[in-house]
């Protein structure tokens, strides 16, 4: 089956992964800068981490034959120092037009607080000023809605083109808001928190297939780089066509990706 992974953290993943990923039909893979199981001690740290982005990453997938594309940012688990967090950004210009940038993410709200938010606004302005698309990370548990909530109002006040920027990890009580005002979503599966292929196949379901896309956040803890390919199969026993199948796992991040210069599979 046709596929594009939209969010995997391959920095953490095996050449085994990639092996799988590619056997099971991946056409591109795309990787948000995200935070990678500890925060790192400078700036310096993540000069290095884009340059593994941009350079080593696509490299390594295409040994497998499998396109890679990147967003870049410093994420909100890192970014409560807001002087650190500019002086990370500051790099951002030096590799937005390399060949793999897709645009700014994955950027958003770890625990709400008033840093997080102003830097997630900055990130906003980053991105409008360089004409990017955008990738939002939203809290997971109890802060969930308020987290996606306060997004949104964010977005609203700058005047994104609402087309360009997907939410990512929504669940039954976000996807309706997000999809309501006009954004992209993202579900994220994973094997012990997040969405279940059940739970994002009830959520397809009931919010329909426009919009909106899954993904696996494969990454250095606990996850699953095929879970979208199970998902799929998932839906295919709950009797969705193929047709419905390949929109979602396929046709769908395609036009949401093709809106990025950079994209091309
Ligand atoms: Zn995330």
């Amino acid at each position: 089956m046709r596929y594009i992974e939209p969010h995997a953290n391959m920095v953490s993943r095996t050449t085994a992964d990639y092996q799988a990923i590619a056997m099971a039909g991946c056409e591109a893979l795309c990787e948000p800068a995200f935070w990678a199981g500890y925060d790192r001690a400078s700036a310096q740290g993540f000069y290095d981490y884009y340059r593994q982005l941009t350079i080593t990453e696509p490299a390594r997938a295409a040994k497998f034959g499998i396109p890679h594309f990147c967003w870049l940012c410093i994420n909100p688990k890192e970014a409560e120092d807001p002087v650190f967090a500019r002086e990370v950004m500051s790099l951002i210009p030096e590799f937005i037009d390399k060949p793999n940038v897709l645009g700014i993410g994955e950027i958003g709200l770890n625990k709400n607080t008033k840093n997080e938010l102003q830097i997630f606004e900055e990130h906003v302005e980053i991105a409008k000023k360089y004409d990017q698309a955008i990738l939002i990370h939203t809290p997971h548990l109890e802060d969930k809605l308020k987290g996606t909530k306060l997004i949104v109002d964010a977005l609203n006040n700058a005047g994104v083109d609402r087309n360009r920027v997907i939410i990512d990890h929504v669940e039954e009580h976000t996807a309706g808001h997000v999809l309501d005002n006009g954004y992209w979503a993202g579900m994220t599966l994973y094997p012990e928190s997040k969405c279940s292929p059940a739970r994002a196949i009830d959520i397809l379901e009931t919010f329909g297939m426009e919009n909106i896309w899954m993904n696996s956040a494969c990454d250095w803890g606990v996850s699953d780089p095929l879970a979208v390919i199970k998902c799929a199969l998932e839906m295919k026993k709950r009797d969705h066509s193929a047709q419905t199948v390949d929109k979602v796992i396929f046709e769908n991040p395609r036009t949401f990706l093709e809106q990025c210069p950079n994209f091309k599979i």
